[in-house]
C-alpha cells in the first residue's frame, strides 16, 4: 500500500503514522524527520534544511524531492510505504507522481487528516517529542506518564525550535499558500479521503482504517 498523509502541521499525521505502521508494515517516511536527523549528523543537506526549516519555510523543491526518489527506492519500500509530509506543493506532487509512473507504481490513497485551523496553534505548541525514538507526545492532550519523560523508551522529550508560536504562524500560512491546493490535485486524481482530525487519537485511527476498508475498532 502507498500513502499519502496530508494536513496541516500539526493534524497529526506523525503520531497516526507511528499507529498505522503497526498495523500495515510498512515504512513511515517522514520527511521532516529525515531533514531533522540530517541537521543532527551535520551534513551538508542538514546545514541547507536548517536554513528554511528555523524559519518556518519550505525547503526548496528539487532537495526534497531528491531524497524522497532516493528512499522510495529503497529495499523496504517494495511493499509500499506511508508518506508523511511529503509532497507539500504542486511541483513536489507532480515530480511524485512521475516517479511513480517511471517505476510502475501507484499511489493507494491520500488520506487529509482534516483539523480547525483554530486547533492547530495549541497543538504545535504543546508537542514534545522525544530525543532518542521520536515518540510525539503532546502537554494537554497526549501528556506523558512522566513529565518530560518517553513513555515508550524513557528519553528525554524536548520542545521542537519551529514549534514556538512565530514559527508555527509562517508554517500555518505556508500550508495554506503552497500545500492546500494538493487537496483539489488529489481530489480531481479520485485519491483524497477525508478523515475528521478533529476527535480523540484512538477515533482518528479507527477511521483512518475504516478508510482503507479495515476494521481496527
Ligand atoms: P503533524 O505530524 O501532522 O505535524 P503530530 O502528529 O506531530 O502532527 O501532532 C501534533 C500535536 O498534536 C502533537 O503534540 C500530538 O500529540 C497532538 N495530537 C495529534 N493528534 C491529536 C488529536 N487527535 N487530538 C489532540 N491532539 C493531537
Ligand atoms: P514537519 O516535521 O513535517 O513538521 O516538517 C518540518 C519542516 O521541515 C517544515 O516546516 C519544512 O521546513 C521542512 N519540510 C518537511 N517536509 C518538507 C517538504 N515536503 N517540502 C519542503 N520542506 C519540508
Amino acid at each position: 500500500m502507498r500513502i499519502v498523509l496530508l494536513g496541516p502541521p500539526g493534524a497529526g499525521k506523525g503520531t497516526q503514522a507511528e499507529a498505522l505502521i503497526k498495523k500495515l508494515f510498512i515504512p513511515h517516511i517522514s520527511t521532516g524527520d529525515m531533514f531533522r536527523a540530517a541537521i543532527k549528523a551535520a551534513t551538508p543537506l542538514g546545514l541547507e534544511a536548517k536554513e528554511y526549516m528555523d524559519m518556518g519555510l519550505l525547503v526548496p523543491d528539487d532537495v526534497t524531492i531528491r531524497i524522497i526518489r532516493d528512499r522510495i527506492s529503497q529495499k523496504d519500500c517494495q511493499e509500499g510505504f506511508i508518506l508523511d509530509g511529503f509532497p507539500r506543493t504542486k511541483a513536489q506532487a507532480e515530480s511524485f507522481q512521475a516517479m511513480l509512473a517511471d517505476r510502475n507504481e501507484a499511489l493507494s490513497a491520500v488520506l487529509n487528516i482534516v483539523v480547525p485551523l483554530d486547533k492547530l496553534m495549541v497543538r504545535l505548541t504543546g508537542r514534545r517529542c522525544c530525543k532518542k525514538c521520536g515518540s510525539i507526545f503532546h502537554l494537554l492532550y497526549n501528556p506523558p506518564k512522566e513529565p518530560e519523560t518517553c513513555d515508550a523508551c524513557g528519553g528525554e522529550l524536548f520542545q521542537r525550535k519551529d514549534d514556538s508560536e512565530e514559527t508555527v504562524s509562517r508554517r500555518l500560512k505556508v500550508y495554506e499558500e503552497e500545500t492546500f491546493p494538493l487537496i483539489e490535485f488529489y481530489k480531481a486524481k479520485g485519491l483524497l479521503r477525508d478523515i475528521d482530525g478533529d476527535q480523540p487519537i484512538s477515533r482518528v485511527m479507527v477511521a483512518l482504517g475504516r478508510s482503507l476498508g479495515q476494521d481496527w475498532s
